[in-house]
């Protein structure tokens, strides 16, 4: 599922604005959810009153079960190092799998398992090269 949040910001402009932030976009499940993806239009909003475009500074999850993709997006200008955060995230996610394989290894059957840590969870800045990603993968 995708998950979003709502943020309120107040613009420069004194405007009071309500963003939907997505924390994590689902396109097998919100097939639609892609086109706004791709042109930029996640996380971003328009003031209303001054027309300034406002992007919210953090990363969403992008899921595509079809292709076993996993990425964390960040912004194009973003500050982050992306070998790092993957590095942070594998460590974390191996944590995880431990965990979910300690409290419901007997009810996940094997296959599923192995399902699920063949996921490979990937980093990249801005869209563009996550349709780079994407277009490796196919
Ligand atoms: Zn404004």
């Amino acid at each position: 599922m995708s998950s979003t949040q709502n943020l309120n910001l107040i613009c420069g402009c004194g405007q009071l604005l309500n963003i939907k932030r997505y924390r994590s976009v689902n396109i097998t499940i919100d097939p639609e959810l892609k086109t706004k993806v791709f042109s930029g239009a996640i996380n971003r909003i328009q003031c209303p009153k001054c027309k300034i475009n406002i992007k919210i500074d953090e990363p969403f999850l992008y899921q595509d079960q079809n292709q076993n993709l996993m990425a964390w997006v960040y912004p194009c200008e973003s500050q982050v190092d992306l070998e790092k955060e993957i590095k942070q995230i594998y460590e974390l996610d191996a944590q995880a799998m431990a965990e979910i394989k300690n409290r419901f290894g007997e009810n996940i059957p094997p296959e599923r398992f192995q399902e699920m840590s063949q996921i490979k969870m990937q980093a990249v800045k801005g869209i563009e090269q996550l349709e780079q990603l994407i277009g490796k993968m196919t």
